[in-house]
């Protein structure tokens, strides 16, 4: 078997300014995207022939840039051939958000469809975050995607995509997964499927996947809430080997369950006001406290440039802070012009986004180097300012500081700290594992938690909890 791999993946964010260059994408075209996706020894394994076209994956951000993406979907699209191939495994976000376009998922499964027609099988890996459109769904034949948030099951999910299109292509069938929408929007920090209200629904989802026969794939997804399109939020996606009507069946019993319990959706980690936020992790018990400036989170796809917690870290007088971290280009650059131990007086925030606050630091300029990236490749310089009793990271590009290894990667060690801010909403479970509490703050920023100060114009309505209770 011939099966053309592809995945082209950057969580869009629509309230945010900034956008999203080629530049800013972690890109391994041809037979180098092989270091970057979990199904080629799987897929070699099964005796197929792999076909390669790109890997292009980024920091969730703004729109991306139209001529960019356009580029990467002309690379992907040409490097599918027209025939002798069995299968296409494509590895998606689903919340791609394309300036002057829209869903860059549905963009690209049009382009690839125009190319190879209806005749192959598309088998798609999705984040659990994806805001699946109509066009998505009708345009693949199976829809798999992470169980898990926060995510640790990537490699299962594209193994698990890979296993359902074998099976398509052995068994010779074309499925048409089935979608029904959950008119819902909650912050993706109040959803995690480990624990209740959506345990229950995800469970649901794999007894189903299991034990109804014929089945291929039932999955859950919370969408991403910072995109406003009529199909952001919530959806229920089941594919079944040959029966739509089983599918959509079971896809109806899984929404209706998720709506019913949409009133006992809150946030599951420790959430308050900003000073609040400041005032606990000061006078906390723990050596160590992580705050989330969530409205300001990277990951999330916010700029990564509001200084507004460290002025309000400033201003409450908190002692033995590490900011990890903020983008600034500039401030970084002077950064790189200064010696080690120079002492430098700079202006860090609101370069990218003009809401973001500006503070102004001096410190002591203690390391500089590269950073690495959200995906694992490299973000560009950074720079660590030792300002007494704050500590700063500068960096030149947009960061996130999720893992233990990207702070590593500038030789710091944040166990020190009493309090360390992130440009996060809940920690990674890398990071997760080693804090002893975390605290989310209610910041201010495109990745507010706060669902009136979105200001959304375009979703659909009615929806919970913005308009009074309906059904
Ligand atoms: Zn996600």
């Amino acid at each position: 078997m011939r099966i053309a791999i592809g995945s082209l993946q950057c969580e869009g964010n629509s309230l945010t300014p900034i956008y999203t260059k080629f530049e800013d994408f972690d890109y391994a075209p041809g037979e180098a995207m092989y270091d970057e996706i979990k199904v080629v020894d799987y897929f070699r394994e099964h005796g197929c022939e792999l076909v390669p076209t790109i890997y292009a994956h980024a920091l969730p951000g703004g729109a991306v840039v139209k001529a960019d993406f356009l580029r990467l979907v002309d690379e992907l699209v040409d490097a599918i051939p027209t025939e002798g191939i069995d299968g296409i495994w494509l590895y998606l976000h689903g919340a791609m958000y394309v300036e002057e376009i829209g869903s860059g998922d549905t963009y690209l499964l049009k382009q690839i469809r125009a190319k190879v027609g209806y005749d192959i099988p598309i088998s798609v890996a999705m984040d659990f975050h994806a805001d699946n459109t109509d066009e998505i769904i009708r345009m693949v034949n199976c829809v798999t995607a992470f169980r898990t948030a926060p995510h640790c099951d990537h490699k299962e999910t594209q193994i698990r995509a890979a296993e359902n299109l074998l099976r398509i292509i052995e068994k010779k069938i074309m499925p048409a997964p089935q979608m029904e929408r959950v008119n819902v929007v909650i912050c993706g920090d109040a959803v995690q499927t480990a624990l209740e209200p959506l345990k229950g629904i995800m469970e649901m989802a794999e007894q189903f996947e299991r034990t109804v026969p014929g089945m291929l794939s039932v999955q859950v997804f919370n969408g991403q809430p910072w995109i406003d399109e009529p199909y952001m939020g919530p959806s229920i996606v089941v594919t079944h080997e040959s029966d739509t009507a089983i599918a959509k069946e079971y896809a109806k019993k899984l929404a209706d369950a998720f709506y019913a319990v949409r009133h006992d959706f809150k946030f599951l980690i420790e959430a308050v006001e900003p000073d609040e936020a400041i005032r606990r992790a000061m006078t906390a018990a723990e050596a160590q406290v992580f705050l989330s400036d969530s409205g300001d989170n990277t990951t999330a796809g916010a700029a990564g440039d509001n200084a507004f917690m460290i002025n309000r870290l400033q201003r409450a007088g908190a002692k033995n802070v590490l900011v990890a971290g903020i983008a600034d280009e500039a401030a970084c650059e002077k950064c790189y012009q200064a010696n080690i131990g120079d002492v430098l007086t700079l202006q860090v925030g609101g370069s990218l986004d003009k809401n973001s606050e500006t503070a102004t630091i001096t410190g002591k300029l203690i390391h500089r180097g590269d950073i690495v990236s959200y995906t694992g490749g490299n973000a560009g310089p950074s720079a660590t300012l030792d300002c007494g009793d704050m500590t700063v990271v500068v960096t030149k590009n947009r960061a996130s500081m999720c893992r233990p290894d990207i702070f590593e990667s500038i030789d710091l060690d944040y166990t020190p700290y009493k309090i360390v801010v992130v440009k996060l909403g809940y920690l990674f479970p890398e990071l997760a594992a080693k804090a002893e509490r975390a605290i989310l703050a209610f910041t201010p920023g495109s990745s507010t938690e706060r669902l009136e100060d979105m200001n959304m114009k375009k979703i659909r309505r009615p929806m919970f909890p913005l308009d009074d209770d309906f059904q």
